[in-house]
């Protein structure tokens, strides 16, 4: 059993938008949701990413070049996502760097301001543009209009370490969006959940390696885990596609770790 692979179809006809959807997690869930009928809304500053993967999914979807960190962009995608479809059902916001591997005192401004930029304003931004959308759907419709967010959180949500500040307070502030939204939400039938994975290897891991002291090591930490391996793209998107559907409908406010463990051992 490697949950990979789905057979239920919990998304037919909705529609999603992913952030960062043209490289790993974010592609993962994409073509995930898209395979359980949702029609996909794919985000990315990557252009030539999001429209290849589009055109490899088998409902009707469409790319958006977009950085999430600009206010008009977001905007922008949300604008093209009501126009194509008419409305959007579920969100995952996963857009995210990474930023410097660099001991505290070494750190730049600058480091710390451009991970904050995507991880956090970027997050904020998708949220903002989510609840105004199913605000303005549930004032139409003369009633609650119910929705759902996941948001990409990190095992750095939960746990500090020595020489990964600037994301690991980005991923800390992930925690908040999940827990002001999920109490806002609540009374209004939206849910927002994050998910939190552990170490999966992906182009964040293959940029990291390059930066001081960082990635280099990641493999052989992902086998120390109880789960004794690193994690898959795909074995994150099933929790998201979880999250995201009725099957979690009594869920929210929730950092779900897909980490194989590593948050639980001492
Ligand atoms: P990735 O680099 O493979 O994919 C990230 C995608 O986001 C890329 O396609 C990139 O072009 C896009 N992107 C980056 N900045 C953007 C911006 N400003 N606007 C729009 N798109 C932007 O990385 P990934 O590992 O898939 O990471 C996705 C999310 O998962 C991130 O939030 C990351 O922090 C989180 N995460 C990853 C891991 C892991 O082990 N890979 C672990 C924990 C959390």
């Amino acid at each position: 059993m490697t949950g990979t692979t789905s057979t239920t179809r919990r998304f037919e006809g909705a529609v999603a938008v992913v952030t960062g959807a043209g490289s790993g997690l974010g592609r993962a869930s994409a073509v995930r949701l898209a395979s359980e009928g949702a029609h996909v809304v794919a985000v990315d500053v990557n252009t030539a990413a999001v429209e290849a993967l589009v055109a490899e999914l088998p409902t009707a979807s469409i790319a958006v070049t977009a950085d999430v960190s600009d206010e008009t962009a977001v905007v922008g995608y949300m604008r093209a996502g009501i126009e194509a479809f008419g409305r959007i059902d579920v969100f995952h916001l996963n857009a995210g760097i990474f930023g410097s591997f660099a001991p505290i005192p070494d750190l730049e401004v600058d480091d710390f301001e451009r991970v904050m930029a995507v991880n956090v304003r970027g997050q904020f931004l998708g949220l903002r543009a989510a609840l105004r959308h199913y605000r303005d759907r549930s004032e139409s419709a003369g009633e609650p209009v119910p929705g759902s967010i996941v948001f990409t959180a990190s095992i750095a949500s939960l746990r500090g370490s020595a020489d990964l500040l600037p994301y690991q307070t980005s991923k800390h502030a992930v925690t908040g969006l999940v827990h002001g939204a999920a109490v806002y939400g609540g009374p209004l039938g939206i849910r927002v959940n994050g998910v939190a994975p552990g170490i999966v290897p992906t182009e964040l891991f293959a940029a990291a390696a390059t930066t001081k002291g960082g990635g280099n090591d990641m493999t052989a930490r992902a086998s120390t885990t109880p789960l004794r391996r690193a994690g898959t793209p795909e074995n994150i998107a099933g929790v998201v596609a979880f999250l995201l559907s009725d099957d979690a409908a009594y869920t929210t406010g929730e950092i779900v770790s897909a980490d194989g463990g590593a948050s639980i051992v001492n």
